[in-house]
């Protein structure tokens, strides 16, 4: 028997017509490229939204279609998703940090006919265009009248584009597994494969992540969301700010600490979320100027795992929750958070820390598990570490046009639906998963695993100390041992004795790096994580000093 309710398709223009009726005068303030704060409303960015909806019909863009971006946080960046999305089009998110070859790739392998893009990107977009194979229509975020000259084929400023354009249109209508939006992920193995999202998977991933135990935010809140919209969704918020009727702040191109502390206090921000650099130069900002945070209660830090001095600088002193969260682009992206319950409400101030940078528990909708190479299931102890599977409506099954197939029947899981995240973790009994690597970074040691990521967090405590980096480099006797690399802080010369002396009794003994290396400045990938691949090719002939005496 099925139950008797309304069909009522879960699409993502809905959420935008909700905030655009409930909360019409709900500000999205923007650092616009050009540099000036501009400021729009969910009412009006519903309007123009429905305007950009026209303009693609115009050109000739449907159901099914994709629609790209190369763009900073901004509301005009909003305007093009809601636009796209509400007529079934396809938006694809494009990571302007990759090079503009691989950024052609992408765009070439998704398809895309329009690309919609930031000023500022017009020398790559140039640079790209003789290699496009599919895109059409060139459309630069600029005023009025304002397109620069440009050797792009009919390139058009968006405000000429969607002007005098109806601001009526039918949104919606459509099967709420149409695919909504489409984006790569970073090809660290191989070429970048697309995860294509529905409206449907979004929407839930939205409502969970708009709980209390993750986002918990209401229509009181100013968020201010760093991480970028190419950087799957902006971690839903794009989706959950609408949703909730909370303010939103876009930062635009300028993520240092000076202009995110601007921007907190200007605008009032209560939460934000970003990936642990971005943190790491706020921290320095704030330290260095003595200034104060006064409104912001809640950070999420994902992306890579939070450093512990990043999160006792936000708990510790500057009054501010910090909520560590896992997750990849397969996932929405959000896997896990890292949020208190009532039974750690007993825990001492130390015992707080150490489990907040655990990456946290699954919320409703996310399922987990560890298994050895042989795909067993193994113990949720908390020490056990093994291969993290998950399994949820939100999660890749299958990538665009079928690329990294794992079976036989075409989709990326395995024979009971579990997708590999190709991270190892240990889950203990409570739930709370905690990462101990990539299991193509984990560095095996006589026959035992290390976490390079659990050194890395601890080095970077260190004196002196701007950013730590541990490699598994070649050793007769244990086939690797770890290699710690170190980015000093400007102007500082930190010891290679100091360090290993701040590492004793953090970690086990046999995990103490064989050596230390110091580099200007360690190298960091698209999505703002140490970029082990490069770092692994720069040391690929590195010798051990434990190595030569083993010999
Ligand atoms: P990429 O395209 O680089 O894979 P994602 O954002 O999808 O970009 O990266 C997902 C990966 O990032 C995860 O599988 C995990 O290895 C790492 N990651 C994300 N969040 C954390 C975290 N809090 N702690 C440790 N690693 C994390």
């Amino acid at each position: 028997m099925l139950g008797l309710m309304q069909d009522w398709s879960m699409t993502l223009d809905k959420v935008l017509d909700h905030a655009a009726m409930n909360h019409a005068r709900r500000e999205i303030v923007s650092r616009s490229i050009e540099g000036p704060i501009v400021r729009t409303t969910y009412g009006d960015l519903r309007t123009r939204a429905k305007q950009v909806s026209h303009a693609l019909v115009h050109c000739g863009v449907g159901i099914g279609d994709r629609v790209a971006t190369l763009a900073w946080n901004t509301a005009r960046h909003m305007e093009v998703w809601f636009g796209a999305m509400g007529i079934g089009a396809v938006l694809h998110t494009l990571n302007p940090r990759l090079m503009p070859e691989q950024i052609a790739w992408i765009a070439n392998h998704a398809g895309d006919e329009v690309l919609c893009f930031d000023l500022t990107f017009l020398p790559i977009v140039e640079k790209m265009a003789p290699l496009l194979e599919t895109v059409k229509h060139y459309v630069v975020f600029a005023d009025r009248g304002a397109a620069p000259k440009s050797t792009l084929p009919n390139l058009v400023a968006y405000e000429d584009w969607i002007a005098d354009r109806p601001a009526i249109v039918t949104w919606g209508q459509f099967d709420e597994n149409t695919a909504a939006g489409l984006c790569y992920t970073s090809g660290t193995t191989g070429n970048p494969k697309g995860v294509l999202y529905s409206h449907r998977s979004n929407m839930i991933h939205a409502f969970v992540a708009s709980g209390g135990d993750a986002f918990g935010l209401t229509s009181r809140d100013t968020v201010l969301p760093i991480v970028p919209m190419f950087h799957a969704n902006a971690w839903a918020l794009t989706f959950v700010c609408p949703m909730v009727g909370a303010k939103m702040v876009m930062p635009g191109a300028k993520l240092d600490g000076q202009s995110v502390y601007e921007l907190l206090e200007s605008e009032k921000v209560t939460l934000s979320a970003a990936v642990p650099t971005v943190w790491l130069m706020l921290n320095q900002y704030l330290r260095d100027t003595k200034s104060k945070l006064t409104t912001l209660k809640k950070v999420i830090i994902g992306g890579s795992a939070v450093p512990e001095a990043i999160l006792r600088a936000f708990e510790e002193d500057f009054g501010v929750e910090v909520v560590h969260a896992w997750g990849m682009t397969e996932m929405s992206p959000m896997g896990t958070l890292c949020t208190m319950g009532p039974e750690e409400d007993g825990l001492d101030h130390e015992s707080r820390i150490k489990l907040k940078l655990k990456q946290g528990r699954t919320p409703f909708t996310v399922e987990m598990k560890i298994v050895d190479d042989a795909g067993k299931d193994l113990p949720r102890d908390g020490k056990t570490f093994g291969r993290l599977l998950v399994r949820g409506p939100s999660i890749t099954k299958v990538y665009f046009k079928g690329d990294g197939a794992r079976n036989a029947n075409g989709t990326a899981l395995d024979e009971d639906g579990w997708f590999d995240t190709g991270d190892v973790a240990t889950i203990d009994a409570k739930g709370f998963m905690n990462i101990t690597d990539r299991a193509k970074d984990v560095i095996k040691s006589g026959g035992e695993w290390i976490s390079s990521i659990e050194i890395e967090n601890i080095a970077v405590g260190a004196p002196g100390v701007a950013n730590a980096a541990v490699i598994g480099v070649y050793h007769p006797k244990w086939d690797e041992r770890p290699l710690l690399i170190i980015q000093p802080k400007p102007g500082e010369t930190p010891d290679k004795a100091a360090i290993l002396a701040f590492l004793d009794g953090k970690i086990a003994k046999w995990w103490t790096p064989d050596d230390v290396a110091f580099v200007e400045a360690i190298p960091l990938g698209a999505t703002g994580k140490i970029n082990k691949l490069a770092l692994r090719e720069t040391f690929k002939d590195y010798r051990l000093p434990s190595a030569q005496a083993a010999e």
